[in-house]
């Protein structure tokens, strides 16, 4: 086997992973499930483990020769067992669906009745949406936000739950800015007799971060991805108690998966190991500060937000009342090197292809070592930008600030890029 580096083996896929280390470099990332991997994740994701077959799990494998494999994938649930303190831990989901797909098949049949939250409100496709296998193989009923306080709205959960008898409750969000009260889902579940699962997939680091009300020990089932705010590689995760374990095991593996990435198992053995140290509660605590001062910034400029502001990492612009889409926002702001991503508020008269929100994080400008100052200048460029969107003059201004902020504000300084 001739031992090419990728740039003289394969120039165009180099090109473009340099291009995109360039991007990532280069622009304000502000969507609020992307994040930057630490340069120990990145190296342990990339290396030999990728060749290994490991159908099974540590010391019950259907493979010869885990030893090694072994050892990533023990020291990520011993280490996420306690990061979570949960008693049973499952990293082997490809990635956040994964982990949703392998809880559904393990405890529900093809036609139970599944109460998740909507869409077009902040849910997940994988909460029962009909495009999604969730919503083919299941019968879905959706709760919303409350239409006055664009909170949720638990007694709408609790009346769908006593008229519809749902098999699971399944919470969690995927565009929803304000704490979620885990101990009420599980109440409803006992009172109706429902399983209750709570998808952490973008909370996760807030929760390890004892920054928002945790759900292990409360629901059934927690799933969450790696790669939001825990700042991991892109993958999944299962955490239970001990009693469904056995069940679980089997719902990853034989139920929807074949050989775990065992490359990517060790990369969140990594992240689990950042997320126990004492300065990722302080990253937390930032990626909240920032969200709030941001949230702020934004009401003064005149913008308003969905449920009037954040208690975590991110925001929802509601464009309703101005004469600019979602679309065209997003369109904009990335023109100015802004990385944002329309997203539909509650009765949205748009469609999922256009919208009238923007949904705005911090998780990966805080990694970058950005604060509050930074986020009043990064509203003022919003602002700029969503009241001038075809004013090249604006776009330039707002381009070589955002070039200044990255350039105060580097990541990454190890990786070439294309220069
Ligand atoms: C991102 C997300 C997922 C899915 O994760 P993928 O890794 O993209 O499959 C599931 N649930 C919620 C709430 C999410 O935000």
């Amino acid at each position: 086997m001739e031992e090419m580096t990728l740039a003289k083996a394969d120039p165009e896929i180099a090109h473009a992973v340099r291009a995109e280390i360039d991007r990532e470099k280069n622009t304000l990332v502000m969507i609020a499930s992307e994040n930057y991997a630490s340069r120990a994740i990145l190296e342990a994701q990339a290396n030999v483990m990728t060749n290994k077959y490991a159908e099974g799990y540590p010391e019950k494998r259907y493979y010869g020769g885990c030893e090694y494999v072994d050892v990533a994938e023990r020291l990520a649930i011993e280490r996420a067992k306690s990061l979570f303190g949960a008693e049973y831990v499952n990293v082997q989901p490809h990635s956040g669906s994964q982990a949703n797909m392998a809880v559904y098949l393990a405890f529900l049949k093809p036609g139970d009745v599944i109460l998740g939250m909507d869409l077009a409100h902040g849910g997940h496709l994988t909460h029962g949406s009909t495009v999604n296998f969730s919503g083919t193989l299941f019968q879905s009923v959706f709760y919303g936000l409350h239409p006055e306080n664009q909170v949720i709205d638990y007694d709408q959960i609790e009346d769908l739950a006593r008229k519809h008898k749902p098999k699971m409750i399944i919470s969690g969000a995927s565009a929803y800015p304000r704490t979620i009260d885990f101990e009420k889902i599980k109440e409803i579940g006992k009172r109706v007799n429902a399983l209750t699962m709570a998808d952490i997939a973008h909370i996760a680091g807030l929760v390890v971060a004892s920054l928002h009300p945790t759900p292990v020990g409360r629901v059934d089932f927690v799933t969450s991805t790696t790669h939001k705010t825990l700042r991991g590689p892109r993958g999944g995760l299962i955490l239970s108690g001990e009693k469904y374990g056995r069940a679980l095991d089997s719902g990853v593996f034989p139920g929807i998966q074949g050989g775990p990435l065992m490359h990517v198992i060790a990369a969140k053995a990594v992240c689990f190991g950042e997320a126990l140290r004492p300065d990722f509660r302080e990253y937390q605590r930032q990626v909240l500060l920032n969200a709030r001062a941001l949230a702020e910034a934004l009401l003064g400029a005149g913008f308003d937000l969905v449920s009037g502001g954040t208690d975590t990492h991110l925001m929802l612009i509601d464009l309703t009342e101005r004469n600019i889409t979602g679309l065209d926002a997003e369109r904009a702001l990335g023109r100015a090197g802004i990385a944002v991503n329309k997203n539909t508020v509650p009765n949205d008269k748009r469609g999922p292809r256009v919208t009238s929100g923007l949904r705005i994080g911090t998780p990966a400008l805080t990694t970058r070592g950005m604060k509050e100052e930074e986020m009043a200048v990064i509203a003022g460029l919003i602002k700029n930008v969503l009241e001038g969107p075809e004013n090249e003059k604006v776009l330039k201004d707002a381009r070589s600030t955002v070039a200044e902020l990255c350039g105060e504000f580097p990541i990454y300084e190890f990786l070439e890029q294309n220069g």
